[in-house]
């Protein structure tokens, strides 16, 4: 049964900002989660950050841009928790790699886990195309990431 690392948010586990969790209504996710083994993360929390916690989006770029020092993430107080979020992020790939997983379920549009979209940094609920730092570093070394909505792509 190979293994898959899974948002814990999508869990269960009331891990996000506002201290809530994000239920998935989906078949083929229900599907997935049954037939794998799945890890359980939340890289914000692993970073250090506390929950519940000040809502962050990346500004000025996408994931790939924090992890190279070219944007940063910015709570909405205007505090900046970049280095939680790397920090998070370099956790989860570790994880990955101590457990040889190749493929992860993380949350859509998240900061962190988004593979799809993310918030364009102006806390406006406005989104662009583009990953999360977490999906990002994960994709970077070759670990397949979908959303909560891609599940099926995951199903054999
Ligand atoms: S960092 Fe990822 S796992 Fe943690 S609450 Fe946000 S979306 Fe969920």
């Amino acid at each position: 049964m190979s293994k898959i690392l899974v948002s814990a948010c999508l869990l269960g586990c009331k891990v996000r900002y506002d201290g809530n969790d994000l239920p998935v209504d989906n078949d083929a996710f229900t599907k997935v989660i049954a037939a794998h083994e799945i890890i359980s993360f939340c890289p914000e929390v692993a970073g250090g950050l506390s929950t519940p916690r000040i809502a962050a989006e990346i500004c000025g770029g996408v994931g790939s841009d924090v992890l190279e020092g070219k944007a940063k993430i910015m709570g909405k107080d205007g505090s900046d928790v970049t280095a939680p979020f790397i920090k998070g992020a370099q956790l989860a790939l570790q994880i990955c790699q101590e457990n040889n997983i190749k493929r992860a379920i993380l949350t859509e549009s998240s900061p962190s886990c988004g593979s799809g979209t993310i918030y364009n940094g102006k806390f406006a609920g406005d989104k662009i195309k583009g990953q999360g730092v977490t999906c990002a570093i994960l994709e970077k070394h070759g670990i397949k990431v979908v959303s909560q909505y891609g599940a099926a792509e995951f199903i054999n």
